[in-house]
């Protein structure tokens, strides 16, 4: 049963984030002052604690994970910001915010926690975010609370007098990072030699290959995309960009996430064996020159560990505890998963969903905790709660803290711009071409999702201000 929080106090108001900390969450575990289990213990710690090891992506879902050399480091985090207290914090970022005024705009990433979400002036996905930057053109610093590739794209659409800031260059992304520029050169070169002239059109008109990358990746990926003929996607409208893509080439390649590709790929009808993966440690990517000749849509090697953790069996046993529940999952997990769901959509279409339902619903969500524990704070009058039993957020957005929120903050009073996330021009100016043909991708008439998928067709939406 639900229990009824009324949002009338501010103490009402401090019980409701306190449900939704997912800090909290595990730090109770932890000490062992609440039952439950997190992926590791050293969520607990500081994020400043892992800046100053080597380069990694620090506790959480992707710590797994491989980080490729090169990646943004965070220097040391000063020492009143480590020591500060959770409210000292909160009480320098509302007078920093309060100083700055409309002079900086923060933004809040639905999978940050909770105690940074509740600074931020809007809260969304990542493209809503940088949309969301882009209606506030007088703000001479955007600070994004989320991660480097976020960022790269607040940069891109913003003007260029705005600074975007990272308040921890270590937030990157595992999966972004897993299509680095130079395999994706070199996977290109082995398609020319396997497709021939990757520009010349056949007699449909149509190109051998359209590149296609989910928002979720590097500036620099974006602007390859861009360069070759292709375009960006996001997971509220992967079915819209893979049918414009569709139009123009014969085939896709699709990065750098092989989930998304496939749930859409499949639900628009493409065939399992027509959607071979790209392993960028393999020659040909781990497939024959005839398997890539009959392929619709090439699938990089890339995942989201956040995503990866959503198994069946947890989806048959919330629905062994919980009948009647409605499952939702986030078409970044794995086809099994995806297939076992009620419905699969962004975290926009998640969120609706939950709004959109009548009080006393029941559901278990496959995305990332942070948000869906807040989901849960904000809908007393439903019962909502993570597929996955183990608290584990997303590494990298862990690493955003209120003490780097406030060190941006207070350093921005004080006049300096740290941690300024910059895309060069000749990378920026392909990568805006590549976002510039998704936004004026319309759904086409012909675009049908078969009766029995439960991936969301194509939705916009914008990023909410929050209190609004
Ligand atoms: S949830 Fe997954 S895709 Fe999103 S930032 Fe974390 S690792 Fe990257």
């Amino acid at each position: 049963m639900s229990t009824t929080i009324p949002v009338t106090t501010a103490d009402a108001e401090r019980r409701i984030r306190d449900a939704a900390s997912v800090d909290r969450s595990i730090r109770l575990i932890t000490t062992g002052a609440a039952r439950g289990e997190t992926c590791t213990p050293d969520l607990a710690r500081g994020p400043w604690e892992f800046d100053r090891g080597p380069a990694g992506y620090g506790p959480g879902s992707s710590m797994g994970d491989v980080i490729p050399a090169g990646a943004p480091r965070q220097g040391a985090l000063p020492a009143k910001y480590r020591e500060a207290s959770a409210a000292e914090l909160d009480e320098r970022v509302r007078a920093a915010k309060a100083t700055l005024g409309d002079r900086v705009v923060v933004l809040g990433h639905f999978y940050q926690r909770d105690e940074v979400v509740q600074h931020a002036d809007f809260t969304g996905d990542s493209f809503q975010l940088a949309n969301a930057a882009k209606s506030k053109p007088d703000a001479e610093a955007i600070v994004f609370c989320g991660v480097h590739f976020m960022a790269e794209t607040a940069d891109m659409l913003s003007r260029p007098e705005q600074a975007v800031i990272l308040p921890n260059l270590a937030a990157g992304c595992s999966m972004a990072d897993m299509a680095d520029t130079s395999s994706v050169e070199e996977c290109w070169e082995q398609l020319e030699e396997v497709y021939g002239d990757l520009t010349a059109v056949d007699e449909t008109g149509r190109v051998p290959v359209i590149p296609v990358t989910y928002m979720n990746s590097s500036a620099a990926l974006k602007g390859f995309v861009g360069r070759n003929g292709g375009i960006v996607c996001t997971s509220s409208n992967a079915v819209t960009v893979l049918e414009w893509a569709f139009e123009r080439g014969q085939r896709v390649l699709f990065f750098p996430d092989q989930h998304l590709g496939r749930n859409t790929a499949k639900a628009m009808g493409v065939p399992l064996e027509a959607m071979p993966m790209w392993n960028p440690r393999k020659p040909l990517g781990g497939s024959t020159a005839e398997e890539l000749q009959d392929a619709r849509v090439i699938l990089w090697h890339g995942f989201c560990s956040v995503h990866k953790r959503f198994t069946v069996d947890q989806i048959e046993q919330a629905r062994r505890d919980h009948p009647g529940v409605q499952v939702i999952v986030h078409p970044e997990c794995p086809m099994p998963v995806v297939d076992a769901a009620d419905a699969a959509g962004s975290t926009d279409f998640i969120v609706k969903a939950i709004q959109a339902a009548p009080a006393g619903s029941t559901f278990a969500i496959g995305t990332e905790i942070n948000l869906v524990q807040r989901l849960a704070a904000e809908h007393p009058e439903h019962t909502i709660f993570c597929l996955d039993p183990v608290v584990c957020p997303c590494s990298t957005m862990y690493r955003i803290h209120p003490g780097y929120l406030a060190w941006v903050l207070e350093e921005l009073v004080a006049g300096r711009v740290v941690n300024r996330i910059e895309v060069a021009d000749d990378v920026a100016e392909p990568a805006r071409v590549a976002l510039e043909r998704m936004l004026a991708a319309k759904p086409p008439a012909s675009v049908t999702v078969p009766a029995g998928s439960t991936i969301a067709a194509a939705t916009d939406a914008a990023a909410a201000p929050v209190g609004a």
